[in-house]
């Protein structure tokens, strides 16, 4: 008899990621794009640059996309779009892995993404377990406790007392970045409960059933 719960978790995007690297002019190292992108065109050659703010200090900085290259090397569109600051290119470029990369920095993704769940997790004490499928819709890896907090609603401490006692069995470390869709499993806090009432009166049967298992 399979009485279980389903869930879905979607891990979405709802920002950009910082841009870490060191300011030159202050001790911050937390940059975000400032919306625009620099063409520098000398005789057929470009050089394009993305643009960013420090975080504390506000100094902008440039990001090198394209150097020296030739104009008939770059997508018409493209280099209009560079031209226009335009908002999804520059989106783009600021989660480009390759050019963190290329360019030497680090992409720091917490507070970009949310856990949209699809099924509302209201009723956590009913007692039949919850199997939750979590698929990521996010270019980046996310914190397991993380997830676990926001998607669950619960604080960092409640979510690793469940994952101690095994309320909460999912296939990472709580401190491991999952990237991949994966299942976890909620048995919730009535059913925890029962049991924890019934190992007080019945010591050995439960242990035993549990071993069992
Ligand atoms: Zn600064």
């Amino acid at each position: 008899m399979n009485t279980d719960r389903k869930a879905r978790w979607a891990v979405r995007q709802s920002a950009l990621p910082t841009i870490v690297r060191p300011c030159p002019d202050c001790s911050g190292n937390r940059h975000r794009p400032s919306g625009k992108i620099r063409v520098n065109a000398s005789g057929k050659l470009l050089d394009v640059w993305l643009l960013l703010s420090c975080v504390r200090c506000d100094r902008t900085s440039k990001v090198t996309v394209h150097e020296r290259a030739h104009v008939s090397s770059l997508d018409p569109e493209r280099l209009v779009a560079y031209e226009n600051n335009d908002a999804a290119v520059v989106r783009e470029l600021t989660m480009n892995a390759s050019l963190a990369t290329r360019n030497g920095y680090r992409l720091d993704w917490t507070d970009s993404w949310t856990v949209e769940a699809r099924t509302p997790l209201h009723s956590l004490d009913d007692p039949t377990p919850l199997t939750v499928r979590v698929v990521f819709d996010l270019p980046a890896p996310v914190r397991v406790e993380r997830l676990l907090m926001l998607g669950l609603g619960l604080s960092r401490s409640a979510v690793r007392r469940m994952v101690g006692d095994g309320r909460i069995c999912v296939p990472y470390a709580l401190d491991a970045k999952a990237h991949r869709d994966f299942e976890l499993t909620v048995r919730t806090a009535g059913s925890a409960g029962a049991v924890a009432h019934t190992r007080e009166r019945l010591p050995q049967p439960t242990l035993a059933m549990r071993a069992g298992a």
